[in-house]
């Protein structure tokens, strides 16, 4: 449809990204039983990547790049449409498949859903880019260690979301209990650390004086940070485990002793003045105790940002996606909700730091209401047919969404200066400066494990 006008345009969208998709879905549904039979722990995702990799270099025009970014599970999927070679600035939009389960959950986070999903959309997308003759490119990243780790947050540093226009994915939430629909997601910061004290150790009945306990460093800063919780904005959560009990022994004064934090705000403002409280305690504790101590900084995720640009294209597009016709009544409506608050986190929130993002949640209809990612029954509603039903309608409404995006220099223009003044009203950069400062990342990726052996039993290929 080379001369057709911008109206003419978005609407053919709709009926190209639904057949586009449709004629997906068989292989797409294999792809994700494929990777919620076989769960992998954050940078652990050697399957997943390979089965992603294999499929997406099996698409016309896309251009693979397996263990990217210097990971061993990243990859990238960039597709160019012909058009662009006529234009200087190619309008580009980008998709996220995450690939990562939990431990002992299998994939209760519906990662296999997302990661078909990020597919889904960017082949819909790349093939409406060739159909309609536009000018533009989809770069589909493959984000290992979502649930632990921060892959995202390595990647950003790496370049791998410069020049993005706008970047989508999609998470399923809740079971609908027949009920579909989708929201827009935001999320909570979290900062994730471990501390670690070091005493000295000595016989607890014929020597303690000659002890310095590390327990009760750890101990204090445990009590000391459940006193500030009660000063604490109601919206903040820190919450936290003393680790290697087991190592330790009664007649042996403890020498070292681990607390796991996870500190959550819900802005990097908020997150970068509760940080050095938290540390405080730490401190205060091991000044106490007269110990040393290390603080180390395993992650930080921002809130998700939710573009209210692409908050708009994704609800028209869901609005119309959903309303199929086939709802009988009010119990099997087909809904798009307000903004969704979540109690999680996720580093898709850095994202949104970087470039205009949005991460709608969608339902699972087949699922009952109480089944929530990470309970111990949502990696069996993460395979139900309903649910790879939900996952392509969402994509689909992502992919028109995305096209629009491409298709309009207005849309871009106005996507940008709605984010650019969100980042300047909630004083990003100096937040993340602040949070910077008070708590520094670790000097090389390699301290975070991100470059070494991964530990898992896969061949290192
Ligand atoms: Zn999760
Ligand atoms: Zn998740």
């Amino acid at each position: 449809m080379p001369h057709a006008t911008n109206t003419q345009l978005a609407n053919a969208f709709d009926d190209f990204v639904r057949d586009a998709i449709s004629q997906l879905d068989g292989e797409l549904r294999d792809l994700s039983l494929a990777i919620h039979a076989q769960p992998e722990l954050a940078w652990e995702e050697h399957h997943a990547h390979d089965r992603l990799t294999a499929y997406m270099e099996r698409q016309p025009g896309f251009v693979v790049e397996r263990k990217a970014y210097g990971l061993a599970t990243a990859w990238s999927a960039i597709f160019t449409s012909s058009a662009a070679s006529n234009v200087e600035i190619v309008p580009t939009v980008g998709f996220n498949s995450e690939m990562d389960a939990l431990k002992g959950l299998g994939h209760a986070c519906g990662h296999n859903l997302i990661a078909v999903a990020g597919c889904a959309s960017a082949i819909a997308t790349a093939r409406a880019l060739e159909h309609f003759d536009l000018s533009g490119r989809v770069v589909l990243l493959g984000t290992p260690a979502e649930e632990a780790g921060g892959g995202k947050v390595v990647m950003i540093e790496r370049g791998a979301y410069d020049g993005l226009d706008a970047c989508l994915m999609v998470h399923p939430g809740a079971g609908g209990a027949g009920r579909h629909g989708a929201g827009v997601m935001t999320s909570l910061c979290i900062a994730s650390l471990t501390a670690t004290f070091s005493g000295a150790p000595a016989h607890a009945g014929a020597a303690p004086e000659k002890g310095v306990n590390a327990l009760d460093a750890a101990v204090g800063a445990y009590s000391a940070i459940n006193a500030l919780r009660q000063q604490l904005p109601s919206d903040v959560r820190v919450h936290g485990i003393i680790t290697g009990g087991e190592e330790m022994s009664v007649n042996v004064i403890p020498s070292r002793a681990v607390l796991k934090y996870g500190v959550r705000a819900p802005s990097a403002a908020a997150l970068s003045s509760l940080i050095p409280r938290v540390l405080n305690c730490f401190a205060g504790a091991a000044l106490t105790a007269g110990c040393t101590h290390v603080v180390e900084r395993h992650f930080v995720y921002l809130d998700v940002r939710p573009s209210s640009s692409l908050s708009r294209l994704f609800k028209s597009a869901a609005l119309r996606v959903w309303d199929d016709g086939t709802a009988a009544n009010d119990e099997e409506a087909y809904e798009v909700t307000e903004d969704v608050a979540l109690g999680g986190s996720t580093d898709f929130g850095n994202v949104s730091y970087r470039c205009p993002a949005l991460h709608p949640m969608f339902l699972l209809p087949g699922a009952p209401t109480e089944e929530h990612p990470h309970s111990s029954t949502y990696a069996a509603a993460a395979a139900l047919p309903s649910s790879h039903e939900a996952t392509l309608r969402v994509s689909t409404a992502l992919a028109i969404a995305a096209l629009e995006v491409v298709r309009s220099p207005e849309v871009r223009d106005e996507m940008q200066r709605e984010w650019k003044k969100d980042m300047t009203a909630i004083g990003a950069a100096d937040a993340l400066r602040r949070i910077q400062e008070a708590f520094p990342e670790p000097a090389s990726k390699a301290e975070r494990g991100v470059d070494g052996p991964c530990g898992c039993s896969h061949s290192a290929a």
